[in-house]
């Protein structure tokens, strides 16, 4: 399908995730604080099903990977070795009559987009949120709230490396906030002040990176679309020698196709030595890496893919969104890949009588066992299939006539509709078969090996 004609729009998804409960503005009986949103209950299941995802094939599947949890507030040094403190930054311009304030490197006029007026020089600004430890609010007493995750995993390499027996190449992963005071903030989840990361840092030996730096490039732009998203709507674009980080031999981004045009989902970079050099050299400890097998020390080079949570969400309902006629009625459907769905299965007795309700809440009871289950019995049945249609609900259950003879209930496909009848003792497996997807074993086999 051609992008103009997908029926998805960025105000059809906002106004859907209020509605439903995915995502509110942060603080909103007081108006709002820009750019910071939060997640409602099926948000929160949703994102929550997203990160599993990611955390399951990324770290508890493989042997090479394992996790951490680091805090957010880091020694002030952390940032200085980083090279955050001096070179975390945009360039800024004021303008001189309506006050307002632009990214000097997005504008493609001399004057202020906003009024036409006469704009300052560019100054640059800081994107790190910064705040105080303890009672005295002085320079000494500064630290920052982490713009990235990574840092996290680069200072306790050795203590990983020590406590978990790995041996190089393996990676570390991590799943946390972040923090940057994005001066253009906007596009919904896109472009937030407060976010989540997911991030990986994959320490390998000088001279396999290139051949690492490859294998994570394919596996991460595989994982989306083991999820679900169209191929269509997803590229690999590898950046340019200009745009590449001092430090960066290398970096692609995977860029998803949103209704405001393809941004970055996921950043996947060599970032050579550069990180464990500097720590080492600003923290005076020795970070480098013993090769037992070859007798060999050195300091390994890291391979990062980083990608953020919301983003990747927003694609995900972004490009599950769709609008079709069902049963004979206009109704929006999200695709989502049954894993990421908030809710696996709704059950629905067809009346609300004849004992349908008491057997439905008993068949309930059983699958919230294994599932996430939704109860409706409110309204005609078209419209309880729609609700749940809408928020992308693989699976309804209904208990009806016949089910109180012969203890069968009907099963309904969300995406064909059909509906299928079978015994309720065979529904759990039925379910727990049609939610699997893929294997994770269908991945490409490591690229280091
Ligand atoms: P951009 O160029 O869009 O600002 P970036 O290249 O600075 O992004 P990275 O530093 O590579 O982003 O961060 C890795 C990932 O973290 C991004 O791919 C994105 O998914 C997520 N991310 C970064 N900044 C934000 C933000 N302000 N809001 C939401 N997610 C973000």
């Amino acid at each position: 399908m051609d992008s103009s004609e997908r029926p998805v729009t960025m105000e059809k998804v906002t106004s859907l995730c209020k509605r439903r409960g995915f995502v509110y503005q942060s603080s909103e009986i007081y108006g709002g604080l820009a750019s910071c949103w939060d997640y409602g209950p099926l948000g929160i299941a949703l994102k929550r099903n997203i990160t599993e995802a990611w955390w399951r094939d990324s770290i508890v599947t493989r042997d090479d990977m394992v996790g951490l949890d680091t805090a957010i507030l880091m020694h002030p040094r952390v940032w200085e070795a980083s090279g955050h403190v001096e070179g975390f930054s945009d360039p800024l311009v004021d303008c001189k009559s309506c006050k307002q304030r632009f990214r000097a490197d997005q504008l493609t006029s001399e004057r202020c987009p906003e009024c036409g007026g006469e704009l300052t020089e560019a100054r640059q600004f800081n994107l790190m949120f910064r705040t105080f430890m303890g009672p005295v609010e002085d320079t000494a007493s500064t630290v920052y709230l982490r713009p990235e995750t990574a840092q996290g995993i680069f200072v306790n390499f050795e203590n990983v490396l020590h406590s978990s027996r790995q041996k190089i190449p393996f990676g570390i992963g991590q799943i946390g906030k972040s923090f940057r005071n994005e001066i253009t903030p906007g596009n919904f989840l896109f472009r937030t002040r407060e976010f989540e990361q997911m991030e990986i840092e994959f320490f390998v030996k000088p001279g396999e990176d290139e051949k690492w730096h490859a294998y994570w490039k394919a596996e991460r732009f595989a994982w989306y679309q083991r999820y679900g998203i169209r191929p269509e709507r997803l590229r690999l674009r590898e950046h340019t020698r200009d745009e590449l980080a001092h430090y960066a031999k290398g970096c692609a981004d995977i860029e998803y196709e949103f209704p405001f045009g393809w941004s970055e989902l996921e950043g996947i970079a060599n970032r050579g030595d550069f990180d464990l050099r500097r720590h080492a050299e600003t923290s005076g400890k020795d970070l480098s890496y013993f090769d037992e097998e070859t007798r060999e020390r050195f300091i390994p080079y890291v391979i990062e893919p980083s990608a953020g949570v919301g983003r990747p969400l927003l694609a995900f309902l972004v490009d599950a969104y769709d609008e079709d006629v069902a049963e004979g009625e206009e109704r929006v459907v999200l695709r989502l890949d049954p894993r990421l769905a908030p809710i696996k299965v709704a059950i629905f007795p067809l009346l609300r009588k004849a004992g349908q309700p008491e057997k439905a809440l008993a068949i309930r009871d059983v699958l919230r066992q294994d599932f996430t289950v939704a109860y409706d019995q409110a309204g005609s049945i078209g419209r309880r299939y729609r609700r749940q249609d809408e928020i992308g609900t693989p699976f309804g259950v209904t208990v009806d006539h016949q089910t109180m003879h012969d203890d069968t209930v009907t099963l309904r496909d969300r995406d064909s509709m059909q509906q299928v009848r079978l015994p309720i003792e065979r529904l759990v497996a039925e379910l727990q078969g049609r939610l699997k997807g893929p294997l994770a074993g269908d991945r490409a086999a490591g690229g280091g090996s």
